[in-house]
């Protein structure tokens, strides 16, 4: 095989494997916070209580397949599900562009299953597991530790000020965030280390504003409503963790 064609059978392995694992995290991020098993028993629609069966279990397509419907009883099944199968599978892609096929990849791979499920959870129940965080410490901490180019301290002060920027916010904001930010983004302060860490909650903001605006608009959310804020934690993470460098790089030649 050439390189090219190399290329594109992993990157759609990485997609089918993305759809497969998105489909498991949608379960992890749904019945974690409710302390119930993550292997049995096995999916059913909410409604009927029909179990779904393997050819319901396809990612993305069963759904575009019965129309968004359960099979039994026709009831609407969240289009949160598809959405979660099909962000792993492009993001996993994503990660494969960012790394190519080297050890780096385990961490963003790492990263995007994380957020995934912390999304889920605190879209579903406004609750980031604490179970879900300690799950993916020490694999995370490996992986880091293993390929980062920068030292471990500084991975260790990037967990501390992300920690401690996060717990001023939720005590000065007396509300909006709790404790479980804080507690994931020490643990994505961990992963992206010095200064990337500040970058991502930068990048938080202005999603949580660009997004929350948006909902807001078009009266999908009310004023007083409060939103769940670890999944734009999440997509802050994963935007400095593929661009920081470029996007840091690029605003100190503004300067120059
Ligand atoms: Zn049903």
């Amino acid at each position: 095989m050439t390189g090219m064609t190399m290329d594109a059978a992993v990157g759609a392995y990485l997609f089918v494997l993305g759809l497969v694992l998105g489909s498991f995290y949608n379960v992890v991020g749904l019945r974690l916070p409710r302390g119930e098993s993550v292997v049995y028993p096995p999916s059913s629609c909410g409604s009927c209580g029909m179990s779904l069966r393997a050819r319901h279990l396809v990612p993305v397509f069963s759904y575009i397949a019965t129309c968004g419907r359960c099979a039994g009883c026709r009831t609407k099944i969240s289009p949160l599900y598809p959405a979660g199968e099909l962000a792993t599978g492009l993001m996993f892609i994503w990660v494969y562009g960012l790394h190519g096929y080297t050890e780096g990849l385990l961490t963003g791979l790492l990263l995007v299953s994380l957020s995934v499920m912390v999304t889920v959870a605190d879209l579903k129940y406004m609750l980031i597991p604490n179970k879900l965080l300690l799950l993916f410490l020490a694999p995370l901490a490996a992986a880091v530790s293993l390929t980062s180019e920068l030292p471990i301290w500084n991975h260790a002060l990037g967990a501390l000020a992300g920690g401690a920027v996060l717990l001023l916010i939720v005590i000065v904001s007396g509300g909006g965030m709790g404790m479980g930010d804080v507690k994931l983004f020490t643990l994505l302060g961990l992963v992206l280390g010095l200064p990337l860490v500040f970058l991502a909650l930068i990048m938080a903001c202005l999603a949580g504003t660009v997004i929350g605006g948006a909902l807001l608009l078009t009266g999908r959310i009310q004023r007083k409503q409060p939103v769940p804020f670890g999944p734009f934690l999440a997509i802050g993470a994963l935007a400095a963790y593929g661009y920081g460098t470029a996007i840091i790089e690029w605003y100190i030649t503004l300067f120059m």
